[in-house]
């Protein structure tokens, strides 16, 4: 099959958002997560090209890492199953005897589960772990954790010119910091681009962004920055008012957000928005790169801070 058939990009609508108190400047959110029911957001964006390549070079099995609730290892598994790869998921942690909702998922789409305790998975990028991967699964299609490389670039790199109007900002949820990468790339020095960490003392994220955008277009821009401020405590922590506000928006908008990525990015857009920094009467496209699958797993830990 046609890899690039199966995403409906035409789905991404742009929405404008409503926020419970009103702000200085028009914010609407490009639904990168409505192109496909599994293989959405910016996971899509980041694994086409690797798609194409494994399936150009005749690779038949995806290799890749994540988490236990990951939203790449959840794509994975889906994109194998839509395009006929095998996949195997290297897992962090340790094996539980019930698998949670987004591993229940990726073993439905048939991708094989291995755990890897959490200091062999942090050797991961070491030679000898990846010599280990071949002798122990032959001739894999080894993708990154995060989905993270290269490719992943590229393809991000073609988001911003899906955005169908005039446009000051776009901002992004940062994981990796790939996708905010990919857009600065391809903007081009245009425009202006803010990403928001959404883990702890993320600084790293801003030299992996500087480097990814200089080894894809051999330049450096200056129209960008992430914000490292909005992360809730750390990666997949949550509060009371980051909750509070994922429902507000889903009631006002009925867009919804999940507690790990998009949830924190826009509460930061909607802050900044509120004391100013935007500059009165600019335009702000925030991009919605998916990850609801991942709301499952979280609800436990939303109920404990507040009502969702
Ligand atoms: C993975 C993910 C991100 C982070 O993307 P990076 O390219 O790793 O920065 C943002 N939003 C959602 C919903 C994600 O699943």
């Amino acid at each position: 099959m046609n890899i690039t058939s199966v995403v409906d990009l035409s789905k991404a609508v742009l929405q404008q958002v409503e926020f419970p108190q009103p702000v200085p400047v028009r914010v609407f959110m490009k639904r990168l997560d409505l192109i496909h029911p599994y293989v959405s957001g910016n996971k899509w964006f980041k694994q086409k090209y690797n798609l194409i390549k494994a399936r150009e070079d005749g690779y038949e099995t995806l290799l890749t890492f994540g988490g236990a609730f990951s939203n790449h290892i959840y794509a994975t598994a889906a994109a194998g199953k839509e395009f006929g790869f095998r996949t195997i998921g290297m897992i962090r942690g340790e094996e539980h005897f019930r698998l949670n909702p987004t591993l229940q998922f990726a073993a439905e789409q048939g991708m094989q589960i291995h755990y890897v305790t959490r200091s062999d998975y942090r050797k991961k990028h070491l030679p000898e772990f990846t010599e280990w991967i071949y002798s122990k699964f032959g001739n894999v299609y080894i993708i990154p954790e995060g989905g993270t490389n290269q490719l992943a670039i590229k393809g991000t790199s073609e988001i911003p010119s899906l955005i169908e109007t005039d446009f000051d900002y776009i901002t992004t949820a940062c994981g990796t910091a790939a996708t905010v990468s990919g857009v600065i790339c391809g903007l081009q020095g245009n425009k202006k681009v803010l990403g928001f960490a959404v883990l702890r003392g993320a600084s790293f994220l801003l030299k992996n962004a500087e480097q990814n955008v200089r080894a894809f277009t051999g330049k450096t821009f200056s129209n960008w920055s992430i914000n490292l401020e909005y992360h809730f405590g750390g990666y997949a922590k949550i509060n009371r008012d980051l909750v509070l506000f994922i429902r507000q928006i889903e009631e006002m908008n009925g867009v919804v957000l999940d507690p790990v990525y998009t949830g924190k990015m826009l509460f930061g857009v909607y802050d900044l928005a509120r004391n100013g920094f935007f500059g009165e009467g600019k335009t702000i496209v925030a991009l919605h790169t998916g990850g609801q699958q991942g709301i499952e797993g979280m609800k436990m830990r939303m109920k404990e801070v507040g009502p969702i």
